[in-house]
């Protein structure tokens, strides 16, 4: 396995379309393993990354961090996985494991997250690929394995901050934008016992929002619903890309309360109530391993379950172009039709 070339589909240039690409797998250090892929999600990160919307990305650049795969070698400090073990793997695919923020379990904070990344030097839509072993989690046997993938990358984002910033119980919880984060959002933020109502801006997508676990639904360039809910959120989290009303919603918060983004809004805020009302606006990423660990558990305890369409990797062009037209529903997973590579 180990001398075989990876197959893989990567964006030669900045904003290019994805095309097929072999290259040599990556040396697998000692704490290493090496994972043959069979299915990876599409993330929104990843059409960043092919824009260099990050200022970070190298060409050629295989996307890909949403990845189910099992374990094909082992390198010799590798304890806790075998090879055959399921695995997932995010976002995160190492760490320096020495830094301030390592030494206190906030991975997702290591000072060289830059070149953590699971897709340095290629992700996930690709036949293998190789991170550190501490990064690759062993699955839950009985979850699909499309469904582990979503939760790789999707799953811990809206995760960590639900858990981690909103504690009490019954709490007011708005989320803005139902899609590939959102939908996911609603199910986790239900199942950790909030009241809950998504925020769309597409009123068809009300009857399924309810089915994930909303109690309330608003579209949001409804004035009067949102005027209706001035003070009354003790937490928004926005997994909404692109442009918000940021007046109207922050009015909807209680005072001290969190606007946590998870996506990458534009940002334009007035900042009168955000002093007046003691309002926080903060970003929360992805999760750290012992998050991921509890994540996982929890999705399967409560039977959380993204909605996924499956697609062949082949057909990766046309999965971008379906989530850049925001016509996924509600989360595109490809799978490795590339045989045994
Ligand atoms: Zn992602
Ligand atoms: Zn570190």
């Amino acid at each position: 396995m180990q001398d075989m070339k990876v197959l893989g589909y990567a964006a030669r240039e900045k904003g290019e379309p994805l095309e097929p690409i072999e290259y040599e797998p990556p040396k697998i250090g000692k704490h290493d393993v090496r994972v043959r892929i069979t299915h990876c999600g599409l993330c929104q990160t990843d059409i960043h990354g092919i824009d260099d919307y990050y200022g970070i990305t190298t060409y050629p650049f295989v996307p890909g961090h949403e990845i189910v795969g099992s374990v094909s070698s082992v390198g010799s400090a590798v304890s806790e996985l075998k090879e055959g073990d399921r695995v997932g793997i995010g976002w995160q695919g190492r760490s320096c494991m020495k830094c301030e923020w390592c030494s206190q379990g906030e991975e997702q904070l290591c000072e060289d997250i830059v070149s953590s990344g699971t897709w340095m030097p290629y992700g996930g839509f690709s036949s293998s690929i190789s991170v550190d072993s501490r990064f690759a989690y062993l699955l839950p046997e009985a979850m699909p394995s499309e469904v582990a993938a979503v939760l790789m990358c999707a799953g811990v984002t809206v995760y960590s901050p639900l858990k981690s910033l909103a504690t009490r119980d019954k709490q007011k919880i708005g989320i803005i934008g139902v899609g590939g984060l959102g939908h996911l959002g609603l199910q986790f933020a239900q199942a950790l016992g909030y009241e809950v109502t998504a925020i769309s801006s597409s009123p068809k997508k009300k009857k399924e929002a309810l089915a994930f676990g909303a109690d309330h639904f608003i579209i949001s360039d409804d004035h009067d619903s949102l005027q209706n809910a001035m003070l009354s959120f003790d937490l928004l989290l926005c997994t909404a890309h692109g442009k918000i009303d940021w007046e109207l919603l922050l009015g909807t918060l209680k005072k001290n309360g969190k606007f946590v983004l998870v996506g990458f809004p534009d940002v334009k805020f007035n900042s009168t109530d955000l002093v007046a009302h003691q309002l926080s606006i903060t970003g929360s990423f992805l999760g750290s391993r012992a998050t991921m660990q509890e994540m996982l558990s929890f999705a399967q305890e409560h039977k959380i379950k993204p909605k996924v369409e499956l697609m062949p990797m082949a057909k990766v062009n046309e999965a971008i172009q379906t989530l850049k037209d925001n016509k996924a529903r509600y989360r595109i997973v490809l799978f490795n039709d590339m045989g045994e590579h």
